[in-house]
């Protein structure tokens, strides 16, 4: 049976239950397809050993009735989540051979639920970047145009790999959109849940209040199943939520007909791409055709947003990434590369006595001021919208090496994606269309824990669009 590697978390469930395949086909559809298609695109550091020893442990367990959510389907998981036993790296030469000793809360709730690990995927070096271009690992290349086109970052290699059918599904980590992003840059769904919805515990840490822990998958049916198993309150990580949890994939049938959806304006005024807009205005049109109400809103606030965040994230960075002493953990910080030297300096500079009133004190008060932005048009006195749609990047995918020489304008591709963070609300990315050939895609803003709902907007929009299957 060929191309397995095509099917989605639904559909691999069903083809094993209906024992159309086994999970050891499934998995090795998938190891061949890394194996055909890694060397190109860069989307693996390391491809795990024991992955088909997994699929036939599933395999067994399936034949004793055994029934798990991911029972045999093969997963990535970003090399920033810590895995005992298999080498994690953050994509940096710190970390180049560093085996952590326990896994992650939600690799821990993964296996459980009987995913199949494939292995751990690029990123730039701790999760810093927008490109995956700054990786010590080499870039990632986007599946869309292998020659010229980053796939977005900083979880590039997730992207990558669910883009091309390496896996069912990956996760990622978005402090500033390094989901959302390469999510729209590879027309995969990409979910940033509300801060505090799934555990931190175990996943290096880049900037703690702004990382949200989510996951790359090719539908958004599929992005409310894998939320149903990571989502939840841990011990080991007390930012997280005590709330009792939906069942995200109910109601995604429901429609958005009379949900009231909100368009910052700010949002499709500061330098937007053409293209990008167009694209945009055609989703806009499609939800309006669903049966939501669309309403001008404003977020007065939106413009602070990317100074802001490029405060206090390097001031988190600078205090995270202290703990790499050499002593500890792996090697010492002549192995770190530029762009964390960059956060490092600039993060100490601005939590040293004198600068930090003017900076990151500052900044904190800026960012809930944005924060009350979103209250403001989710609870205003007299009613508000349900949710938020925007556009993802202001521009489509650039070229490798495009942004590399400066920075400042790799930050401003976080000018949409980092609102959210600084507000700890959910966003989703969905894809719609293509631009000269490239993917794009639009995201969905929630009040917090609104998840199921941006699944039901997203799942709606999702059936009005042909899912493209990369043919590699
Ligand atoms: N691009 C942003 C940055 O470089 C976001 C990173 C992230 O979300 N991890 O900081």
């Amino acid at each position: 049976m060929n191309n397995l590697n095509n099917l989605t978390i639904k559909q691999s469930y069903e083809y094993l239950n209906k024992k159309k395949c086994s999970s050891v086909e499934l998995t090795s559809s998938c190891l061949e397809q890394i194996e055909k298609l890694n060397p190109e695109i860069n989307a693996f550091i390391t491809v795990s050993e024991l992955a088909l020893d997994e699929a036939r442990k599933a395999d067994e367990l399936r034949s004793n009735n055994q029934e798990l959510p991911l029972l045999g389907i093969p997963i990535a998981l970003k090399d920033i989540y810590m895995t005992k036993g298999l080498r994690t790296t953050a994509a940096s030469n710190v970390l180049r051979d560093y085996i952590p000793q326990y896994d992650a809360t939600v690799v821990r709730k993964l296996k459980e639920a009987g995913a199949v690990i494939l292995g751990k995927t690029n990123l730039d070096a701790w999760a810093h970047g927008s490109s995956g271009e700054n990786s010590d690992f080499g870039p990632t290349k986007n599946p869309w145009d292998r020659e010229y086109y980053v796939p977005g970052g900083s979880s590039s290699g997730s992207a990558a790999a669910v883009a091309a059918n390496l896996c069912a599904a990956a996760t990622g980590t978005d402090a500033g959109g390094s989901i959302r992003l390469p999510a729209s840059f590879t027309d995969t769904v990409g979910l940033k849940p509300t801060y505090g919805l799934v555990s931190r515990y175990g996943i290096i840490a880049m900037a703690s209040s702004l990382d949200s822990i989510g996951h790359f998958t090719k539908t958004v049916e599929d992005s409310a199943l894998f939320l149903n198993i990571t989502a939840g309150n841990d011990p080991f990580d007390a930012t997280t939520t005590n709330k009792e949890l939906p069942d995200y994939t109910k109601d995604l049938h429901k429609g958005i007909r009379g949900l009231k959806i909100g368009i910052p304006k700010e949002y499709l005024a500061m330098g937007i791409d053409k293209k990008i807009k167009e694209n945009f205005d055609n989703a806009l049109r499609q939800i309006e055709e669903l049966g939501a109400e669309i309403i001008e809103i404003s977020l007065p606030h939106t413009k602070y947003a990317v100074a802001c965040y490029y405060i206090i994230q390097p001031s988190e960075v600078s205090s995270n990434l202290a703990r790499y002493d050499g002593i500890r953990f792996g090697n010492d910080r002549s192995y770190f590369g530029d762009e964390a030297v960059r956060r490092i300096i600039l993060g100490t500079f601005t939590l040293s006595a004198g600068y930090y009133e003017a900076y990151y004190k500052k900044a904190m008060q800026v960012r809930t001021l944005i924060k009350r932005d979103f209250e403001q048009v989710f609870n205003p006195p007299a009613g508000g919208v349900d949710a938020i749609i925007a556009p993802v990047s202001p521009t489509p995918p650039w070229k490798l090496g495009e942004k590399l020489d400066n920075p400042l304008r790799m930050y401003l591709s976080d000018i949409f994606t980092t609102t959210a963070n600084l507000a700890g609300i959910p966003g989703l990315s969905v894809p719609s269309g293509f631009i000269n050939g490239l993917p794009a895609g639009f995201q969905i803003l929630g009040p917090q824990f609104s998840e199921k709902l941006l699944f039901q907007i997203g799942h709606a929009f999702e059936q009005t669009q042909e899912r493209k299957i990369l043919d590699i």
